[in-house]
């Protein structure tokens, strides 16, 4: 193992968690494919050192993976009604309105941001896939289909999109909260990172094990929200 840390180019050593090796997760063959050989990738684990950013080793330009897409984040009601409670609680925490403009990098077929859209919240995805952001598209909800990176970034600031900094009065005052009451966690949309973070690995393991599991997996409030995970 002679590969770099691809933040910050320290050698790789340390593996925790080595799957064997597997073929990409949510893309499946046509039925033509059947009998022809399948590309496999070493799915194991390894943490920098140096950044402790956990990363795979082998990789595949992000183009050949994310072009055609047979994940939909729609395909499971029990996520969507968490992102349905999810917006109802944020849009309420944060006081969202017509004057915000709320960024989703990822945002898949707009399962989440139809959500803002509805409530007539300005929202734009950004969505590598093609056949998944014109869904998203189709529903309503502005999505770019790019892959994000600081290019397209400096783009979106070009165009005066950009974001501000917490307020300090704002900042202060939740500060505050959170010493009157320890109870309160950190904010929700910190939870949600995780768990699409989560996500992915679930995506990542389901894919070895079962391809196709992770379509409509089962979500579940009481047991994952704010990043409270098992
Ligand atoms: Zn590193």
């Amino acid at each position: 193992m002679t590969s770099k840390c691809r933040h910050c180019g320290n050698v790789l050593k340390a593996s925790f968690c080595n799957l064997g090796t597997s073929p990409f997760a949510n893309s499946l063959i046509e039925p033509q494919e059947i009998s022809a050989a399948e590309k496999h990738y070493p799915l194991e684990l390894f943490l920098c050192s140096n950044c402790l950013l956990v990363q795979l080793d082998a990789f595949e330009p992000p183009d050949v993976i994310f072009s055609n897409y047979s994940y939909f984040s729609s395909f499971s009601d029990t996520w969507v009604a968490h992102a349905k409670r999810y917006v109802e609680k944020i849009c309420s925490e944060y006081k969202f309105d017509q004057n915000s403009q709320v960024v989703e990098i990822a945002s898949n077929d707009g399962y989440l941001l139809k959500e803002f859209v509805a409530r007539k919240i300005p929202a734009l995805g950004i969505e590598p896939a093609t056949n998944v952001a014109q869904v998203a598209q189709d529903a309503g909800v502005p999505t770019i289909n790019k892959f994000f990176g600081s290019a397209l970034a400096r783009e979106l600031v070009g165009q005066g999109l950009g974001a501000a900094a917490e307020p300090a009065r704002e900042r202060a005052r939740r500060a505050r909260q959170r010493q009157r009451d320890p109870a309160v966690r950190a904010p929700a949309h910190l939870g949600a990172l995780v768990a699409a973070e989560r996500g992915g690995l679930a995506e990542c393991l389901a894919g070895r094990y079962n391809r196709g599991t992770a379509m409509d997996f089962e979500w579940d409030d009481t047991k994952y929200e704010d990043g409270n995970f098992p």
